[in-house]
């Protein structure tokens, strides 16, 4: 039995409740729905999402830098292009595995800045300097 205003009685005392029982009735039908709806925005806006992508990225590895002092600790150098994150003792992941790991790029920032890793493990080095290192520490797999 429904009331003047289309809500049903048992519902009267509680409207809150016949909106969690109306979406517990159609929550699968309401999921499906949004995923489809989910899936077209993002076809429909794939330049705007992949820009605010590189943006949050960008940004999060300029507060990564910072964080490390915003320069190569061993010459100084300090455009943020050619640093690159160093483990000082090498990584304990091989390097094919180390972005799934999270021991490189996106994941690593992000766990330096929510406090998910030990920063001290780490060191801001040039990318020549990083290489220099790689080479003499026997770092990399092809030995010079
Ligand atoms: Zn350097």
């Amino acid at each position: 039995m429904r009331t003047e205003t289309g809500i049903a009685v048992r519902y009267k005392d509680d409207p809150q409740a016949y909106m969690r029982a109306y979406y517990e009735k159609t929550r699968e039908k309401q999921l499906a729905a949004g995923k489809i709806r989910g899936a077209k925005w993002r076809a429909e806006n794939i330049d705007y999402k992949r820009e605010k992508s590189r943006a949050v990225c960008a940004s999060r590895k300029a507060s990564v830098i910072n964080l490390y002092g915003g320069m190569c600790c061993k010459c100084g150098y300090s455009d943020a292009r050619a640093l690159q994150l160093d483990h000082i003792n090498g990584s304990p992941v091989p390097n094919a595995d180390r972005t799934r790991a999270g021991e490189a790029g996106e994941k690593l920032y992000r766990r330096i800045l929510d406090g998910l890793t030990d920063r001290g493990l780490y060191q801001l080095l040039c990318a020549n300097c990083n290489w220099i290192k790689r080479a003499e520490a026997g770092e990399c797999r092809r030995k010079t």
